[in-house]
């Protein structure tokens, strides 16, 4: 047998991350990266004090922390979604809960629709568990409601996955009315909705937050957050919160995966939660995020209006730029890291990749700083310019 022949079909089909080979650059300390999705460590808080007791040192439950799941199950419910402290688990970041739930009801007979584009390493755990995705589109409200309808008609999907809030690649956030047209949608078609809202509390405009889930009646659901964008993602903690008849398989899978989540991180986020500093440390985040996403938005008007399609993101990290024709984002990528600006081609955030995709780049705005910002949009504009002069 060769070494191949051990490693089963699904790991071997599984997209291969082409962002990797640029994501190597992001460590040089001479590219300037707007690649990943990372927080500005400048405004990370310092970790609360912790004493001995609360430091466990013992083995856990597998559902988390009791302290930190009622501090979840009131984030939720002040969101609007209706979990109890029973539906919530703690997880080694939202990354974990997408694993817990795609291997609870996905398999190599289902189908699952997700946004097109959508987020990267979602992709991969839907197609590590053989699932099938059908990607749905959408207009600039969300996915678009006809689409879905037929989607739902055609496919007979297992679940929808989706990201209402600043989506990671395209930045959109969905109107009130299209939330809840997609929550009375799954009521009527009884389709398990997975929605993903690690964004949220990086909002910068005055919109609509909603969580779909919160809307729907009887259709089952699971709402998974995190606290990587907003404190420490190196901690690994997020959480999913579900309808109760998921908890005891997503605990089942959970503990065959990891037991329990570090009970240390999770001490540190429960104790900062209860210090009463958080709602200020989120203020200053949306002001330093909103005062880059501006900048970002002022020099791409500047530079790069008529040439590029993008609308400015109303929140979290990212903005989504669409090429001009015959431009092709990975050449203006591999350009710009020339430059040594560092910036994601699209095609990777499609499941279903086609030509076309090569037409999108990917902006992360968040970690890097004002002048920075500016001097990184000049270059990349100079690229793409350049390139549409062949
Ligand atoms: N969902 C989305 C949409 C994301 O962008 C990310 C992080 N890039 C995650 C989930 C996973 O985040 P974490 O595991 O750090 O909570």
């Amino acid at each position: 047998m060769t070494l191949i022949q051990l490693v089963t079909s699904q790991t071997q089909k599984m997209k291969a991350s082409p962002i990797r080979e640029f994501l190597r650059y992001s460590q040089q300390p001479d590219i300037l990266s707007l690649a990943g999705g990372l927080p500005d460590e400048r405004y990370m808080p310092p970790y609360p004090t912790l004493d001995s007791v609360e430091a466990s040192q013992q083995y856990g439950s597998s559902e988390g922390e009791i302290l930190l799941r009622q501090q979840i199950s009131d984030i939720a419910t002040e969101r609007g979604v209706l979990g109890s402290v029973n539906q919530v688990l703690v997880t080694n970041g939202s990354q974990q809960a997408l694993d817990l739930i795609s291997r609870t009801v996905l398999n190599d007979e289902s189908i699952i629709l997700t946004e097109q584009p959508t987020y990267l390493a979602a992709i991969q755990a839907f197609e590590l568990q053989g699932a099938q995705i059908k990607e749905v589109p959408s207009d600039a409200f969300g996915m678009d409601i006809n689409a879905l309808r037929d989607a739902l008609d055609v496919h007979k999907p297992k679940a929808v996955y989706l990201i209402p809030n600043f989506q990671n690649p395209a930045g959109h956030c969905y109107s009130d009315q299209r939330r809840k047209d997609i929550a009375a949608l799954l009521d009527e078609k009884d389709v398990l909705l997975i929605e993903d809202d690690p964004y949220r509390d990086l909002c910068y405009d005055n919109v609509d937050l909603t969580p779909i889930c919160s809307y729907l009646k009887s259709a089952p659901w699971a709402y998974m957050g995190s606290f990587s964008k907003v404190l420490w993602p190196g901690l690994r903690v997020g959480y999913v919160v579900a309808s109760e008849e998921l908890i005891p398989y997503l605990v089942k899978i959970k503990q065959v995966t990891d037991l329990h989540t570090n009970r240390l991180a999770q001490c540190i986020i429960s104790k900062y939660l209860a210090s009463g500093k958080y709602p200020q440390h989120i203020e200053i985040l949306q002001d330093t995020y909103r005062k880059k996403r501006d900048v970002m938005a002022q020099t791409m008007a500047t530079y790069l209006t008529d040439i590029v399609d993008y609308s400015v993101p109303a929140g979290g990290m990212f903005f989504w730029l669409r090429l001009p024709k015959n431009v092709s984002s990975n050449r203006v990528c591999r350009e710009a890291l020339a430059q040594k600006v560092l910036v994601l081609p699209g095609g990777a955030f499609f499941a279903n990749p086609s030509e076309s995709d090569d037409a999108y780049l990917r902006l992360s705005f968040s970690r890097v700083s004002e002048d920075d910002l500016r001097h990184a949009v000049r270059i990349l504009a100079g690229v793409i310019k350049k390139m549409m002069d062949y």
